[in-house]
């Protein structure tokens, strides 16, 4: 973002104080005091170890050409905004900046696969447009507008990504950047425990119609029918007018995988919209496929033409750490999915491992799922109870609710082949003694297990 100092103060409702030269352009905003460049405006907020406003001084000296500042904290060590609250004025700040572009806004929420979808809408649309989206997981009330400051001025689109962890969450996103279009991608168990219930989850999900465009577009997965429940509650009080579409594996989708395949680092398949091209996604597992096709939604509202989807497709990157395929020195192959997990992505990536062909052994390396709620157990020995019989080798679980995914495995595993650890050192140390060069691997965990320990031995062994 380019603006002057005066037209930065307009734009998030705030006063100009201490600037000796209100036209001084800034280059640029930042919340983070230790990254400060020539002029930016440094964005002070208060957290719950921290107070930005701390830094704001040292931003200065440092190069800032002005500070935020909230009234309540006193004088601003220099040319600042004083505004009410500044998280609230960086959110202003960027839906100004959005509103006076040319940008026009996809966004795109679902408890899992947010970031990917970002990832490929971002590849498909790139052949044609030029395009700025999420980077990482900048998915907050914080990233997002960051995001959206971020852009360049001639961005034609501009792909967020939307998370939450609680209602309203959406809605406050879905209101800041005013989508055309808007993704919903799944509905899982994530954030179960802060939610109560599937159904709540699909109403906050469902928020993203807060801010939809008149006019737009409503992507989503119709293999889930409580979003299409939720869908008729919510126009029911919605007054604006926006058109719908749904992808899934079930047929009755407007858009759905037709003549799916597992190849050995790609799948292969044909949308069923969009004429009878193969068309080859560099990634793996039918929920990739799903995502692809919410994807390609995206693009061909966008006017994409289908040969320029098929190519995008082809070239589709990843923001690292998700279902990754990796070498190890030994040459047995890990599949990497330790960046988090829940029900449905745990199942996901169960079904990448069943359909890998050609390996000696098949071996999951499961971890706790975390933040479910009272269902918790239930829920981790049902995703024992669904690894089929005959398709796995091993199972290694990790911590004490791991455990409960090793009872729920014992309906279709031989005892022999399931493994239960709460001592990572010893998980590992009983897997690298069983491990083949010709076997696979697939390590999956939430986050705070930190699964990716197991990824690196697995990977340095001999
Ligand atoms: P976060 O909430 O952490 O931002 P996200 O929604 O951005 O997650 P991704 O990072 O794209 O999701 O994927 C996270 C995990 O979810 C991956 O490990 C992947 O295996 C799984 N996953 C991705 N897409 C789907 C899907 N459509 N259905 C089920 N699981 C999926
Ligand atoms: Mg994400």
């Amino acid at each position: 973002m380019k603006r002057n100092l005066r037209e930065v103060a307009a734009m998030c409702g705030g006063e100009l104080r201490m600037a000796d030269d209100a036209e001084l352009t800034i280059q640029g905003v930042t919340t983070d005091s230790r990254s400060i460049s020539e002029n930016c405006l440094f964005i002070p907020l208060t957290g719950e170890r921290f107070d930005g406003h701390d830094f704001a001084a040292d931003c200065l000296v440092s190069g800032a050409g002005a500070v935020l500042w909230d009234k309540a904290k006193g004088l601003p060590p220099g040319p600042a905004v004083i505004v009410d609250d500044t998280l609230g004025a960086l959110q202003r700040l960027a839906q100004s900046y959005l509103r006076e572009s040319r940008a026009r806004v996809v966004g795109i929420t679902g408890s899992n696969g947010k970031t990917t979808t970002k990832d490929i809408v971002f590849a498909l649309l790139s052949t044609t447009f030029k395009v700025h989206k999420t980077q990482g997981n900048f998915n907050n009330h914080i990233g997002l507008p960051l995001t959206i400051l971020a852009m360049p001025a001639d961005a034609d689109i501009v792909v967020l990504e939307m998370g939450m962890s609680g209602r309203h969450e959406i809605e406050l996103l879905s209101k800041l950047a005013e989508p055309e279009v808007a993704v919903i991608t799944n509905i899982g168990e994530a954030h179960l425990l802060q939610l109560g219930s599937k159904l709540e989850i699909a109403r906050a999900k469902m928020e993203i119609l807060a801010g939809l465009k008149s006019g737009g577009l409503l992507v989503y997965d119709g293999d889930e029918p409580l979003l299409a429940e939720v869908l008729r509650e919510s126009a029911a009080s919605n007054p604006v007018h926006f058109n719908t579409t749904t992808f899934g594996l079930d047929p009755q989708n407007d858009d759905y995988p037709v003549e799916l395949m597992y190849m050995d680092d790609s799948m292969v398949f044909t949308s069923s919209a969009g004429g009878d091209s193969q068309l080859h996604l560099p990634l793996l597992g039918q929920h990739n496929v799903i995502n692809g096709l919410a994807a390609i939604a995206v693009a061909r509202y966008f006017g994409v033409s289908e040969q320029a989807i098929k190519e995008g497709l082809s070239g589709v990157k990843l923001t690292g750490m998700r279902i990754e395929v990796v070498k190890g020195r030994s040459g047995i192959t890990i599949l990497n999915d330790a960046y988090n997990a829940s029900p449905t992505a745990m199942k996901a990536a169960i079904g990448v491992l069943e359909n890998m062909k050609g390996y000696r052994n098949k071996i999951a390396v499961l971890g706790d799922m975390l933040e479910l709620g009272p269902t918790e157990n239930e829920l981790h020995r049902e995703i024992g109870g669904y690894i089929s019989a005959g398709k796995l080798d091993r199972l290694f679980t990790y911590g004490a609710l791991g455990a409960k995914i090793a009872e729920g495995a014992a309906e279709h595993l031989d005892q022999e082949s399931i493994h239960a650890y709460t001592d990572k050192a010893e998980l590992i140390s009983e897997l690298l003694s069983v491990l083949h060069p010709k076997d696979v691997v697939l390590v999956k965990g939430s986050r705070g297990m930190r699964l990716e320990d197991v990824v690196e031995a697995v990977k340095s062994s001999e």
